[in-house]
């Protein structure tokens, strides 16, 4: 078959029929006649997707018109169900000879042989399939097929937004739909919030795809294109350092979409075939998206990432808007996922909560997203396609769920919650003086999770007994080089002021993982959580451990020094960390600092499960211990925290954690040494009633915890949830959840 006639000529034709006022099945009508004679195609027809899945018929030229909205395809079935199953266009010489091929007689489709078939896609989910057939066997040309995918883009907008169906029949259609909803995910950070949807990957979903004057479109691609160029080079300013050198991969993969001719060609090409420049981004974004997700190399697949980003960011130039500088008040955040650097990077003033299609309870954005006391719910499948751009949404993470577009009354009724939960805060401060003393006597410590600036009040607000864990990566995180020796010795010191006589204990660097920092070379890995983090790095990099804790010493002058490492996995490691750490004040006092700490305590993590099993050869050697259970839980159960099919899938209240857990106090209180527990586990009120009978007695949780824990305490009888505890672990398979409940519920616990 020819090409087909002029692209532009024919979007231009679809607008007229689109801004023409007659009934919707006309226009319809009148649509795929425009796309068949410009296709030089016999057939055209335009295929629905149904609430529970299935295909129907909705306009054609060329099929018989009686089995418009007869036919139907069940999900999957024929070229149509194989176009909607993988989301790309499907192109074939004899549809009739394809393995998939479906014949449906009241179609009268056997007189045509050839069928090319494009999604149609909106927000990555599938409304429909246009699909255009002819009685040759032959194929379309390449650009026919780009012509077709344009103005299947044009009319999933139109599909959704109402302009060519009515509403019943929109109803009918399985698109986001105007009316309330809501989906069901986890809590990832406990609270409640309502604002207004902004997308942090915007998406082309108002307005009209279609360019009145596409030569403009073209400068505004262009000039786009421009400014993000230079955005990237600022960004990535400014190198070369005590970290190494900055990681030209990193960049370079960042820069290779930005520069790749092929992507700047199909912008410049759809935007020339007549689609605004928006739409041309999100066009060619889909296009890209199917490309690397279906990559085998996982190095593409990883570019995902960044293509999104980028594409995000030249929608937002296109837009003249940068997220980050420009949220407005009351935003709800709405990701597929987000990294802690880029959380870190928004107006925390703005934004009232995070709303995850992926997401997980202990990654490190959730870390950040609860420093900063945000609301956060995750695992929302189908967010990204049901919201639109300032809808109202109710963030519930105290059920981890949400409302979009909610009806006045729940709006109402949610209001109420709202205010009980600040009611109830304030019930939690009053107890912010009282002692953390269990009904039987037992003393425990409510210490903080800490690493921003913005936690440093919540020592005082809360009341707790200190800080058990000051994750110190965030400031080289927040950073866009690395900071000044004399900025760390500032802020460190400045969190041992505002402890006063309370302890802290600064974690070194735990870099790696999810938290890179683009100024540091760091090499792709397949498996980054089991790679080169954390202590490992401090290892093989000892110029930046040093520079880190030369900043400690200075900071903690005349004071107690209180320094423990992440992710160690054997002795030697935390020995050779240790003595780094006692050469480096050596070294100072030899040098004639007067200004040093006036004590050292050393620790360590434990966080990985062979560390557990060397307690005996460490604790003669370390002052205390902190068990970092998010670590060490992902690494017992060989399930990665950052990973929603598999983080939330093993009980850490289950036997064998039990076990570990149990073994780890026993030898703590064997050698004396103080134990601490300072993963998302421990601010669980259910898991912390089984840490304590287990013999837990400091708790280091974040500060949105400490109320709620301290309630519970006060309420509980630690001696009595021990000796129970015994008697469940004595049975053949202790369901712990089920008798936890009763438990709480005979002792009336705060739950
Ligand atoms: C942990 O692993 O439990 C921990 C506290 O460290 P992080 O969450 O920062 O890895
Ligand atoms: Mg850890």
């Amino acid at each position: 078959m020819s090409a087909a006639s002029n692209p532009r000529d024919m979007l231009r034709k679809i607008r007229d029929v689109m801004a023409t006022r007659t009934e919707s099945s006309q226009r319809l009508n009148q649509l795929v006649s425009v796309i068949a004679d410009h296709m030089k195609a016999k057939v055209c027809s335009v295929y629905l997707r149904l609430p529970d899945d299935h295909m129907e018929l909705w306009a054609t030229r060329g099929l018989a018109p009686e089995a418009v909205h007869k036919t139907r395809l069940a999900p999957n079935e024929g070229l149509v169900g194989e176009v909607a199953r993988t989301m790309v266009p499907l192109h074939v010489k004899n549809a009739q000879t394809h393995s998939s091929f479906s014949f449906h007689p009241e179609t009268k489709e056997q007189d045509y042989i050839s069928f090319l078939g494009v999604p149609i896609l909106r927000a990555r989910r599938v409304l429909g399939v246009l699909v255009v057939q002819d009685s040759q066997e032959r194929l379309f040309a390449q650009d026919a097929v780009e012509a077709l995918q344009n103005v299947a883009m044009v009319l999933a907008e139109v599909v959704a937004s109402g302009e060519l169906l009515s509403s019943e029949e929109l109803n009918a259609v399985h698109v986001s739909s105007r009316n309330s909803m809501a989906i069901d995910g986890f809590t990832i950070v406990d609270g409640l919030a309502m604002g207004r949807a902004v997308l942090f990957e915007p998406s082309v979903v108002e307005g009209s795809r279609i360019a009145e004057d596409p030569d403009y479109e073209l400068s505004r691609i262009e000039l786009a294109l421009e400014e993000l160029q230079s955005t990237l080079d600022r960004l990535f300013e400014g190198k070369g350092h005590a970290f190494g050198e900055p990681t030209r991969e990193v960049m370079n993969a960042y820069r290779m979409f930005a520069r790749d001719q092929s992507w700047l060609e199909k912008l410049q090409e759809s935007v020339s075939a007549g689609l605004t420049a928006e739409a041309a981004v999100e066009r060619v974004r889909g296009e890209y998206r199917h490309r690397l997700l279906s990559a085998r190399d996982p190095y593409l697949r990883e570019r995902l990432h960044d293509l999104e980003d980028l594409a995000s960011r030249l929608l937002r130039h296109l837009g003249g808007a940068d997220i980050a500088a420009e949220l407005p008040d009351n935003t709800i955040l709405v990701a597929r996922n987000i990294g802690p650097a880029e959380l870190l990077e928004l107006d925390r003033s703005k934004l009232r909560g995070l709303v995850l299609e992926e997401g997980s309870r202990t990654s490190h954005a959730a870390i950040v997203a609860s420093a900063m006391r945000l609301p956060v719910v995750g695992g929302l499948s189908g967010l990204l396609a049901a919201v639109t751009e300032a809808d109202t949404i109710l963030v519930d993470a105290e059920t981890g769920s949400v409302r979009i577009r909610p009806a006045e009354e729940t709006r109402a009724s949610f209001n109420e919650r709202l205010r009980v939960r600040q009611q109830r805060r304030a019930a939690f401060s009053k107890l912010r003086d009282k002692p953390t003393i269990s009904r039987d006597g037992q003393r425990v410590e409510l210490l903080l999770n800490a690493g921003l600036q913005i936690d440093l009040p919540q020592l005082d607000a809360t009341g707790a007994d200190g800080i058990g864990l000051f994750r110190t990566e965030f400031q080289f995180m927040l950073a866009q080089h690395l900071p000044k020796q004399s900025q760390l010795i500032e802020f460190y010191g400045e969190v041992l002021q505002t402890a006063g006589k309370k302890p802290v204990i600064f974690r070194t660097l735990d870099l790696g993982g999810d938290k890179v920092l683009p100024y540091v070379a760091q090499e792709r890995e397949a498996n980054p959580a089991m790679g080169w983090r954390a202590i490992r790095m401090a290892m093989d990099r000892p110029g930046m451990f040093r520079y880190q804790l030369r900043a400690l010493i200075h900071a903690a002058s005349g004071k107690t020094l209180r320094v423990m490492f992440p992710l160690v996995s054997t002795v030697a490691e935390y020995d050779r960390a240790k003595s780094l750490l006692e050469q480096e004040m050596t070294r100072l006092a030899r040098f004639g600092h007067s200004d040093l700490p006036e004590k050292l305590e050393i620790g360590c993590m434990v966080e990985t499960p062979s560390m557990v099993w060397q307690l005996d050869q460490l604790l003669p050697k370390a002052d205390f211990i902190s068990v970092g259970a998010n670590d060490l839980l992902q690494y017992f159960f060989a399930a990665d925290r950052e990973n929603i099919r598999v983080s939330q899938r093993y009980d850490p209240l289950s036997h064998g954690a039990l076990a570990m857990f149990q073994h780890i106090i026993n030898t703590a209180e064997k050698h004396s040494t103080d134990v601490s527990i300072c993963g998302e586990i421990a601010s669980n009120r259910e898991d912390v009633i089984i840490l304590l009978a287990l013999g837990f007695r400091q708790l280091s949780v974040p500060a949105s915890a400490i109320g709620p824990l301290k309630q519970l305490i006060l309420s509980l009888d630690i001696k009595k949830a021990e000796q129970e505890l015994l008697e469940w672990l004595s049975e053949s398979s202790p369901d712990i959840r089920k008798n936890l409940l009763r438990f709480s519920k005979t002792e009336n616990l705060a739950l």
